[in-house]
This record gives structure tokens, C-alpha cells and sequence, in this order.
């Protein structure tokens, strides 16, 4: 029908309290920015649902964008027919027939108090109506395989029942604004996908070493950072040029060193931006052990090069978990594309697994890493890359 509506549900969100209604309004605003390009839709955001009436849109057009929303749980296309118990009771009988259940239950609603049966006379209208259609349904009051749920509303009564399964976690933006270290391998995109998932918006920083690494990560970066716009539509981008400092790391540092301190350095980077641009954390692709910079020793010595905290959302991932939800959000397939990283270039062999502080700080000491730090930061390239937005990067 025409007035066909989906019905959103919010989770965790029904946990916050006084907050609640801010949460709502920023998932309402995050909805409707997704499903912008639809223009038929309207909106009713209240404080129990978000109600996105189709007027003729097609529903499978906008639940493919609905079900990467943050910060929804669940949602359910509902059908709208007349404040009529005959139409009622048909509409549930289809509904049933349509779920292959066998148990149900009738929940109905009644917001408009004018509707001439109450509550229960509607879900003892809806049970008779199946029961007496299908001899092998059954009423299941605790646990039926089927909901059936009945709002009556003056405008008209909607009939729904099974919920598609949302993102989950809470609108984006709504825990504030983070940075990211993104470095083009399989790690960095889910750790972002899963800090978005969160609510957190972030922005994005990205060391590169030309001539060492070619231009061809930053194509990669874009396209990873395409995918990820499907749960973020703007993300700002920093390219730091870090040649420079990491050839100077590696002749001071040598082969065993150079990881710890060029981690290090990046830390100290992205503190300064992050600081500059108002990002309250920073967070990384890293995972407990993976590599020798990700030990808990080697992650202690560089953390502490860090002015704000570290969220690592995949520290306790093994690497095949990772790699389910790279495929599952369509980042897998970039991030092996080959590329030279800035630790390949320089074959680095056998990185230190438990550095020693104070060799780290004798070998920073060396040089005047500082006025390094603020050329990359003063000669960082600041993109943006936008959903919807074809390859003109
Ligand atoms: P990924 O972890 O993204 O798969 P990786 O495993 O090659 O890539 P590591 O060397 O394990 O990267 O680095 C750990 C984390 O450090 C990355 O997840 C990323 O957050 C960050 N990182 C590494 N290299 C870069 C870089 N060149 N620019 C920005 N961040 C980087
Ligand atoms: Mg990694």
C-alpha cells in the first residue's frame, strides 16, 4: 500500500536515560542524511520509534542502506490498512502465512483509544482468524516463532512482524570525533568500521613514504575509505609526508629499533593533529601480539609517545576473525591488493619484541626528532573523501 511504513528500533540506545532523546534526534538526522536519495520518504521521529512512512518507495531499496546505519537495532516493514478488525485480522492471517511459522502471538497496540475493541478483543480476533485457517498453527504466548504485532494509530492501524537485523551500537558521532591511523592492510578499515559502529566519527591520517611507497596506496586508501562512507558520508583524510623522518629513523635506529621508533614518531604526529583538530582519541588497526611492534612490551614503549589515549578495537581479534568482517563489510578484497609498505621498503629483519626504554629514548635523543614532527605535521595534505563521490580523487 501506499502509506506502507518501516518502523525503527534503537537497542542500547533505550538504556541512556535522560540522554535518550538527543541519541534519537542524531540517529533520525543519520537516517535521513543515508537515505537521502529518496526523495518520497517523511519522517516521524518519536521517542519509542523513528517511523519512515515509503510513500511508494521501494522497501528493498532503502533496507540495504537502513541495515548499515549505526546505532540501529532492528527495523520492520509495516503494512498499513484500514482501522477495520476485518482488515486486521487479514493482513495477520497474511503475515503468518507469509513467515512460515507455526507459533504466534498477537500483540496489539491501541494508541488511538477510539478504536471500538481493546487490546486484547484485537489478539483475540487475530488468534481465532489463524487458527480457524491453518489447522497447524498454534498460540505460544512465551516464546512464539512469530510476532505479530498490531499498532492502531487514528491515521490508520500497521501490521508487522518480523524485524531485520540492524548495525547495532549507537549513531555516529554521538561519543564524539576520533582519529585513525589507517595504513591500507586488512586491520586498519575493521577497526575503523568497528569505531564507527560505536558512534565515534573519525577522520582519518595516513603516513607515506614516496618515492618508497607508490602512489598506488593512496588509491587504496580512497577506496577503502568508499566503503567506509557507507557508515560515515564525509571522512576527512591526512597525508603526512614521512619520508624524511623514516629514512632518518632507520639510519639512526637500524633494523631492530627502526619499527619501535618510527611507531613512535607516527604516535607523536598524530597526537599533534588529533590535538589540533579537537579528536579525542586515536585508534589503530593493532592486535595483541600479531606483530613484533604489537606486543604488550613493544605497545607500552610506543603508547607512551602518545599525548591522548589509544583505542585498539581489534586487540583481542584473532587475524581470521578480522578477516570475516573485512569481507563481510567489502574491505577484504582492497586491502590485499599488493602495495609496498613503509616496513617492507626497508626489509626490515627481526624487530625488537621487548624494547628497552631506555635504548628508545638514547636513539631519539641522537636527533632533533621534534622539528621533524612539525614538518610533517606544517606539510600534512588534507582530503576529503565523500559518499557518492566517483574515483576523481
Ligand atoms: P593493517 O593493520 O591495517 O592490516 P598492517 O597489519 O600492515 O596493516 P601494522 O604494521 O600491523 O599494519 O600496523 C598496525 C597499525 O598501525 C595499523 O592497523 C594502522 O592502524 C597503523 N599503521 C601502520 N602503518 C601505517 C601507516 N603507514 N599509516 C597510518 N597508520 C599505519
Ligand atoms: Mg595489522
Amino acid at each position: 500500500m501506499e502509506n506502507d511504513m518501516i518502523i525503527v528500533f534503537f537497542g542500547e540506545l533505550s538504556t541512556k536515560g535522560k540522554n535518550i532523546m538527543d541519541f534519537i534526534r542524531l540517529l533520525g538526522k543519520n537516517i535521513r542524511s543515508t537515505l537521502k536519495d529518496f526523495p518520497l520518504l517523511s519522517y516521524e521521529v518519536k521517542k519509542d520509534h523513528i517511523y519512515i512512512l515509503l510513500n511508494g518507495t521501494p522497501y528493498e531499496d532503502v533496507k540495504k542502506k537502513l541495515v548499515k546505519v549505526p546505532g540501529l537495532l532492528s527495523f520492520s516493514l509495516a503494512k498499513e490498512v484500514p482501522n477495520d478488525i476485518e482488515a486486521i485480522k487479514e493482513e495477520a492471517l497474511a503475515l503468518y502465512r507469509k513467515s512460515q511459522a507455526k507459533t504466534f502471538k498477537a500483540n496489539a497496540r491501541r494508541v488511538d483509544k477510539n478504536f471500538p475493541m481493546h487490546s486484547d478483543e484485537i489478539n483475540r480476533a487475530i488468534g481465532g482468524r489463524i487458527l480457524s485457517t491453518c489447522p497447524e498453527s498454534r498460540v505460544d504466548v512465551h516464546d512464539p516463532e512469530l510476532m505479530i504485532h498490531v499498532m492502531v494509530r487514528k491515521e490508520g492501524t500497521y501490521v508487522y512482524g518480523i524485524k531485520e537485523k540492524g548495525l547495532g551500537g549507537y549513531p555516529l558521532g554521538i561519543a564524539g570525533k576520533g582519529l585513525m591511523l589507517i595504513s591500507g592492510g586488512i586491520d586498519s578499515p575493521v577497526a575503523a568500521f568497528l569505531m564507527m559502529k560505536r558512534g565515534v566519527k573519525l577522520e582519518m591520517i595516513h603516513f607515506a613514504a614516496p618515492p618508497y611507497t607508490s602512489e598506488r596506496v593512496i588509491d587504496k586508501i580512497h577506496d577503502l575509505l568508499h566503503v567506509l562512507n557507507d557508515y560515515q558520508e564525509d571522512i576527512k583524510l591526512y597525508v603526512v609526508p614521512f619520508t624524511d623522518l623514516e629514512k632518518k629513523i632507520y639510519e639512526l635506529a637500524g633494523p631492530s629499533y627502526c619499527v619501535t621508533i618510527m611507531r613512535r614518531m607516527m604516535m607523536r604526529i598524530a597526537s599533534i593533529l588529533a590535538r589540533k583538530h579537537n579528536d579525542l582519541v586515536l585508534s589503530s588497526g593493532e592486535s595483541i601480539g600479531q606483530v613484533a611492534s604489537q606486543t604488550l612490551y613493544s605497545i607500552k614503549v610506543i603508547e607512551e609517545a602518545c599525548s591522548l589515549p589509544m583505542m585498539r578495537p581489534l586487540c583481542t581479534y584473532d587475524k581470521n576473525e578480522i578477516i570475516d568482517i573485512a569481507k563481510k563489510i567489502g574491505t577484504y578484497d582492497i586491502s590485499i591488493r599488493p602495495y609496498e609498505d613503509c616496513c617492507t621498503i626497508f626489509a626490515i629483519k627481526d624487530p625488537v619484541t621487548h624494547p628497552n626504554m631506555e635504548k628508545v629514548l638514547e636513539i631519539e635523543q641522537s636527533f632533533d626528532y621534534m622539528t621533524m614532527v612539525h614538518d610533517c605535521v606544517d606539510n600534512v595534505k588534507v582530503e576529503h573523501v565523500c559518499r557518492n563521490q566517483e574515483e576523481e580523487l
